[in-house]
């Protein structure tokens, strides 16, 4: 027990977490670009904020909700997404009142109590951003192109944009009904999830993961169908600008996403081989959330994808993110009297803003040469008992084993030269 994680979370080793920092620099450097600000929500808040934002009828709250009450007996609930808590927040701190619309992303652990399995995790990371208070097309092809461009950038091939309007709710209350009449006959051979969502949330039956299910819809009447005018100008206006902009999607009117907020524009991003398409990102448009929450009538848009899904995408496909460098230089002292000097020109070396090791526990020059070798140190500097009467340090260049010996004062500017023109040499190659 003391010594196993519980089911469905992931330590992130230091092999790999490089990959990590890898990807959120990226991110948050694409972020900066189309103009999202950080916004740092906590991973706790209170279970109403989730029953009322995501909706009840949702799986997220129906099922997969890590709820507790805590001393002071208030419910609380872990986070299972990032937009009820960026909405809450934009209402509590009155970013109503800045500019509009607010842009914001967010990057985090998220907990959802689902079945475990590759890719689907009990506590993930999300990375995320919502535009609140504009309900124009072009905050839409945005937020899609954004999206897009997170995977296409990353060098990742077959991501596909799959887009679709899920109307609003003057629409949907036809449709619902059509929606319904169409599925009556068949209502008996739906899945038992899907026969409790007939009458609380029938368009949830179109995307039900059950292969019987999913039989059972094909012929349904689509949504598009019943899209009101604003809605249809409103759609037609975003796949409009995303044709200009270059950004490939598919229609896929079956598309209506879990959660229960959305409205209009409803998207998807998957980057699988084929046939085995999970979505790595979703979003859409939320236009009653804010006002739902208890907050002004301002819309909002925004999407979500999954890190560990990202990654592992990343892997499948065999890209090569760039490794950084662990290791500058590595100091060898060898024997009881180097270890003074030893500390201190690491200290020096570190101050000066290089990355240093170094052995503690008295190895001898080879285990030392093969451990700064294990690191990719690109210099090593070595301190006997000769060194320290002379008060001097030799410095090998990894690279091509040239060793040149320097006096102790030197050591820190003579090594940064050297590592500037191994990068150059670097640089030019
Ligand atoms: P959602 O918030 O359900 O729209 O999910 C957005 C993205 O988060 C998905 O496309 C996945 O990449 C990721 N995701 C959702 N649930 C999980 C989970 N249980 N484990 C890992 N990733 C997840």
């Amino acid at each position: 027990m003391l010594t196993t994680k519980p089911r469905g979370v992931n330590d992130i080793l230091p092999d790999e977490v490089w990959k990590w920092h890898y990807v959120e620099n990226y991110l948050r450097d694409l972020a900066g670009r189309f103009g999202f600000q950080e916004l740092r929500i906590p991973i706790f808040e209170h279970t109403e904020l989730f029953q009322r934002g995501i909706g009840d009828t949702s799986d997220v709250v129906e099922k997969e909700m890590y709820t507790f009450t805590d001393r002071g007996d208030r419910s609380l609930t872990l986070r299972p997404e990032g937009t009820a808590g960026v909405a809450r927040s934009f209402v509590e701190n009155k970013l109503y009142s800045g500019t509009l619309p607010g842009k914001y992303y967010y990057v985090g652990p998220m907990f959802r109590y689902d079945r475990p399995q590759a890719g689907r995790y009990r506590q993930f990371n999300q990375f995320g951003i919502e535009t609140i208070g504009g309900h124009e097309p072009a905050i839409d092809s945005e937020a899609v192109a954004f999206a897009y461009e997170i995977f296409h950038g990353l060098g990742l091939e077959n991501v596909l944009v799959h887009l679709n309007s899920v109307g609003c709710p003057v629409c949907r209350k036809a449709y619902r009904a059509a929606l319904q009449d169409h599925l009556m006959p068949a209502l008996h051979d739906l899945c038992e999830t899907c026969q409790t969502r007939f009458d609380r949330n029938p368009m949830r039956i179109l995307d039900c993961k059950s292969k019987h299910c999913h039989e059972l819809v094909q012929g349904a009447p689509s949504i598009n169908q019943y899209l009101c005018e604003d809605c249809q100008n409103h759609f037609d206006q975003v796949k409009k600008i995303l044709e200009a902009m270059g950004i490939p999607y598919a229609v896929d009117q079956n598309l209506v996403r879990g959660l229960d907020y959305y409205t209009r524009t409803a998207f998807e991003i998957t980057a699988g081989k084929e046939g085995a398409q999970s979505a790595i990102c979703g979003g859409g448009r939320y236009d009653n959330l804010i006002e739902e929450i208890g907050g002004p009538a301002l819309p909002g848009i925004g999407f979500a994808l999954g890190m560990e899904r990202l990654l592992l995408t990343l892997e499948q496909q065999g890209s090569q993110l760039q490794k950084p460098d662990f290791c500058d230089v590595f100091v060898a002292g060898l024997g009881g009297n180097a270890e003074i000097l030893t500390s201190q020109l690491c200290h020096s070396l570190r101050l000066s803003g290089l990355r240093v090791q170094r052995d503690y526990q008295g190895k001898g020059l080879k285990a030392q040469m093969k451990a700064a070798d294990r690191v990719a140190a690109k210099i090593v500097l070595i301190i006997g008992d000769d060194e320290i009467a002379r008060q001097a340090v030799i410095c090998r260049q990894m690279a091509n084993g040239e060793q040149t010996t320097i006096s102790v004062n030197d050591a820190v500017s003579y090594v940064q030269q050297k590592l500037s023109a191994i990068k150059v040499e670097g640089d030019i190659k």
